[in-house]
């Protein structure tokens, strides 16, 4: 049956279209509730609606906020927001047009947050917004609205907590357990620091007495202390105190502790005082990059002799260990230099470099890392009575240290292993360019 003009189906299809488009825009959506939460992995918060809307985020600095817009969105009646927690010191909400409802995130740091996505809840969606960091350092950020959000150890024991509820976990018992279940997502980068010659061998020795193997413990530890104050990062020492350990062991030890990389801390000396400068070496098995070079490796590889570790003319099977050592190297040779650069640039802030390239030696300590980049720092000339001077105060201990961890920071931004913050922060920049709604 028709109807002149139009036929009739079409005439109510277009009429329910039309019912259906003013019912969809006179139904706000309804934001229920923000939560934020911290964790092993960062800053948590969730934005929890009737449905998935579009939304776009407005990254603010000076101070850090961030701004999340929902068109279209209207909050519950009587919402009460969290008060913050972990990097988010604070939670407002506003509408910058009528119709727009704007949540914004007040941050205590400048972290971009991974991607925004939408996750189904009992309630309806939620969406997710994270702000990567390790918990140790999240919680270490005070916040003024909630202090109670900023002790993990409350978090952990009493699960999800919203900023809103946070005062009432404040008075924690003094004692927590022990041992409290981690998310096991996300694990530190281990930086391996490697404190030169040890025990019976006291390394290189300044005119005024200063020893090779205490400067370079005070630079090792200093950095490992520095390392461990950063996120993402764990140290390890292979020796804490004054002994020895032959040169093959050390990357070895390492290795078995899971580091991501080995630096191995000295300080250099020649017969002229007036040498100076620091220098970063990498393995090389064909070679030196010069004769001084050589030396170095002559000397530094002498130290199992001295140590004990070795009998003195007994070089072993060398041969071989370098044929071995071309076919294993070659890969992680391009990411110690890759790192090696990142240091050396570093280092030349502080003070003098000896050359204002990276070196290359054949470096016994350096011949067991076949799995992780590594390299010998030498941080300047203990036989040089000014250099000698500076190696042996704090102040320029921090710097040196404080120099080698940018370049290591540098290295892993660029070259971050999977399932570290490191790898998380790249993907939240990658996503920080792109922004909105998907
Ligand atoms: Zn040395």
């Amino acid at each position: 049956m028709r109807t002149k003009g139009i036929p009739i189906q079409q005439l109510l299809l277009a009429l329910a279209l039309l019912a259906g488009v003013c019912w969809n825009l006179a139904r706000a959506g309804e934001l229920r509730g923000v939560t934020v939460d911290t964790g092993a992995t960062g800053t948590r918060a969730e934005i929890q609606l009737d449905r998935e809307v579009e939304y776009r985020l407005i990254p603010l600095s000076s101070p850090e906020r961030l701004a999340v817009d929902l068109p279209g969105v209207a909050l519950r009646k009587g919402l009460a927001l969290p008060s913050g927690g972990g990097l988010v010191r604070a939670v407002r909400s506003g509408h910058p047009v009528p119709g727009t409802t704007r949540i914004v995130f007040d941050l205590s740091d400048k972290v971009a947050a991974l991607r925004p996505r939408f996750e189904p809840g009992g309630n309806g969606p939620r969406l997710v917004l994270e702000w990567p960091g390790d918990g140790a350092a999240a919680a270490a950020t005070p916040t003024t609205a909630a202090p109670a959000a900023t002790d993990p150890l409350a978090i952990l024991t009493q699960g999800a907590v919203t900023g809103a509820q946070a005062p009432e976990v404040a008075p924690q018992p003094a004692k927590a357990p022990e041992v409290l279940p981690q998310p096991a997502v996300m694990r530190p980068l281990v930086i391996a620091i490697d404190a030169g010659h040890g025990g019976q061998d006291p390394g290189s020795r300044g005119p005024s007495g200063t020893r090779e193997k205490d400067v370079a413990l005070a630079i090792a530890k200093e950095l490992a202390r520095q390392v461990d104050a950063t996120p993402g990062m764990k140290a390890y020492l292979t020796r804490d105190s004054d002994y020895y350990i032959p040169l093959n062991q050390r990357a070895r030890k390492a290795s078995a502790a899971g580091a991501d990389i080995f630096l191995s801390i000295h300080a250099d000396a020649w017969t002229s005082p007036s040498a100076k400068g620091a220098g970063v070496f990498v393995l090389s098995t064909r070679g030196a990059s010069s004769q001084r070079a050589r030396w170095l490796a002559d000397k530094e590889n002498a130290s199992d002799i001295i140590g004990g570790a070795v009998p003195a003319g007994k070089n072993g099977d060398a041969v071989l260990t370098s044929v071995l050592l071309d076919l294993t190297q070659s890969g992680n040779l391009k990411a110690s230099e890759d790192a090696a650069s990142h240091i050396l640039g570093q280092l030349a802030t502080v003070g003098n470099m000896h050359k204002n390239h990276i070196e290359r030696a054949n470096l016994a300590v350096l011949r067991t890392s076949d799995k992780m980049p590594a390299m010998l720092v030498e941080t300047g000339f203990i036989s040089n009575p000014s250099e000698e001077k500076k190696l042996r105060d704090p102040v320029f201990q921090r710097r040196l240290a404080s120099a080698i961890l940018e370049g290591v920071d540098r290295y892993f931004s660029r070259q971050s292993p999977p399932g570290t913050l490191y790898a998380l922060r790249a993907e939240a920049a990658r996503s920080a360019r792109q922004g909105g709604s998907p």
